[in-house]
């Protein structure tokens, strides 16, 4: 995958760390970024999709989705307050 450096729009690969125009420390910081979004979206696109489940009163079916965003993200507050919501209504079943 081929971008451009943010600084002077010079053409440089993944691999390079530094713009061959202006010497611009490109790499770790890009990489960095486009991970976490793929992460971001993958954990939104789950969290929306146990919303539905939870509407639909599918609890198990939510449960499901929440368990899968916190095991690739334990730290998002999201899923497991939503997970914890779902429990404690099942428990009131
Ligand atoms: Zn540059």
């Amino acid at each position: 995958m081929e971008g451009k450096c943010p600084r002077c729009d010079f053409p440089v690969l993944e691999e390079d760390k530094y713009c061959g125009g202006c010497g611009f420390r490109v790499a770790e910081r890009e990489n960095y970024q486009a991970k976490t979004q793929v992460e971001m979206q993958l954990s939104d696109i789950r969290i929306n999709l146990g919303k539905v489940y939870l509407k639909k009163g599918d609890y198990a079916k939510a449960a499901e989705s929440f368990e899968k965003v916190l095991e690739e993200d334990p730290e998002n507050t999201e899923a497991r307050a939503l997970l914890n919501s779902i429990r404690s209504k099942i428990s009131e079943m």
